[in-house]
């Protein structure tokens, strides 16, 4: 039953993002269920992480160097390592008057806006 092992599939999916707290990359997320079940394609990853993201289940994070999803699907902002390259939560509430803000007078329908601060955490700075 092919539509049975896709909602499977696609739950393990779903459950990967959960446990990876840490903002994983497409690529993290297959290694990790590779794992779990050693007849996993990287192409069915892939394909379900598009379609979780395009049903708001997970959050798709698009950041330099590497698309990261997330398990959080609140808008929040994120900060990026450019030395590690990993990927965290900003403490900054989301600013929606800025959406609503870049609407006046531009006649466009914004959705969301995506803020990633790049620096260095505390790690590579020690
Ligand atoms: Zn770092
Ligand atoms: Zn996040």
């Amino acid at each position: 039953m092919k539509t049975k092992r896709n909602t499977k599939q696609r739950r393990l999916v779903l459950d990967a993002v959960r446990s990876l707290t840490n903002h994983p990359s497409a690529d993290e997320i297959y290694v990790y269920l590779r794992r779990l079940d050693s007849r996993i394609s990287r192409g069915t990853v892939y394909r379900n992480l598009n379609v979780l993201a395009e049903e708001g289940e997970i959050n798709h994070i698009r950041v330099p160097a590497a698309d990261r999803y997330d398990f959080r699907t609140d808008r929040h902002y994120h900060m990026i390592c450019s030395r590690c390259g990993r990927v965290f939560d900003a403490p900054i509430e989301y600013a929606e008057e800025n959406d609503r803000a870049a609407e006046e007078g531009t006649g466009f329908k914004v959705k969301c806006h995506n803020t990633v601060f790049e620096g260095m955490c505390p790690d590579c700075l020690e």
